[in-house]
């Protein structure tokens, strides 16, 4: 029936127009990669690096949890913990990964898909982490906000919030990566590792001057689906120049057999001789909220999304 046939008949006009009235009283839920708010997440990457240093144990720290539990409520996700006490070389140190659950179902093994980024600290007087901790706890808020507006995937999404990822004296042997050590070894007890399909960590994402490694020891095939979203929306200029190994929460993940991407920008600030190997910025005292920007967040927030749809209608 065309268009003209439908305004010359009354009974029909009714019919749309009803059928119209009530498509606007419900308009059509954003996909999941439309719905992250950078901008809320960059407010929530100020907060928390407001909050000051945030080492476990600290103050800071406490109320970056508190905010985490608050929001992933507020989303309508299951909020839970991985509480123990690390053996370090400060000595014992209490650990709380914070995980949030977004679209469980009744299903028997849904399948299961991960995204996680530290929130702890670095051991160091007045550094505060605006980007390393501060924009991976942010943009995983975003994730659980855009989770809530946008319709349900068919897998599990975990949130995870990772606790003690940062070296208490130097990164060498144990030191560093306890919390997600201890949640990667507790899955595999669990015998939940064939059902999680991949797992991404978002670090330093937050950088103004964003530029993504191609982690070297990522799991290849997960990796094309970020390159493969970045290019769909236009971002691939930010992705993948450069291709270098960095240890991180990802690591634990992966000696447990799960699929992993560690979506980490390694090169914060200027870069040569004399500075960091990941940047001047980097574990300095100047990683504060002039580092980071909102377009970063947005980018990386976007895409790592899409990326999840993607993943999401092959499962
Ligand atoms: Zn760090």
């Amino acid at each position: 029936m065309h268009l003209r046939d439908l305004l010359l008949a009354p009974a029909a006009a009714v019919a749309l127009a009803t059928i119209g009235s009530s498509a606007w009283a419900t308009p059509p839920q954003p996909a999941l990669h439309d719905a992250f708010n950078a901008h809320q997440t960059y407010l929530y990457n100020a907060e928390v690096a407001g909050f000051g240093m945030r080492m476990p144990g600290s103050v800071g720290h406490q109320k970056t949890e508190d905010l985490v539990k608050r929001v992933v409520a507020a989303d309508g996700g299951q909020f839970s913990t991985d509480d123990f006490v690390a053996e370090t070389p400060r000595g014992k140190v209490p650990v709380h990964t914070l995980i949030g659950k977004f679209n469980v179902s009744a299903i028997p093994h849904q399948p299961i898909f991960i995204l996680a980024g530290h929130y702890d600290t670095l051991f160091k007087t007045g550094f505060i982490g605006a980007n390393d901790g501060g924009s991976s706890t942010a943009i995983l808020l975003g994730f659980a906000d855009a989770l809530h507006r946008a319709p349900k995937t068919k897998m599990q999404i975990w949130l995870v919030w990772t606790d003690l990822e940062e070296a208490v004296k130097a990164f060498q042997g144990n030191d560093g990566l306890y919390g997600s050590r201890h949640l990667a070894n507790q899955l595999r007890a669990e015998g939940l590792v064939p059902r999680i399909k991949g797992f991404f960590l978002l670090d330093m994402i937050g950088d103004k001057n964003l530029d993504v490694d191609k982690e070297s020891t990522s799991t290849s095939w997960l990796q094309d689906f970020i390159y493969a979203a970045a290019k769909q929306i236009h971002y691939e200029q930010y992705f993948f120049t450069y291709s270098e190994p960095i240890i991180d929460d990802q690591v634990s993940f992966a000696n447990v057999g799960i699929p992993v991407v560690d979506v980490v920008d390694a090169t914060f600030g200027p870069m040569g001789p004399g500075y960091d190997a990941m940047g001047e910025y980097h574990h300095t005292n100047q990683d504060t909220m002039d580092k980071v920007s909102e377009h970063s967040l947005m980018i990386v927030g976007r895409t790592v999304l899409r990326a999840v749809e993607m993943i999401d209608s092959q499962n």
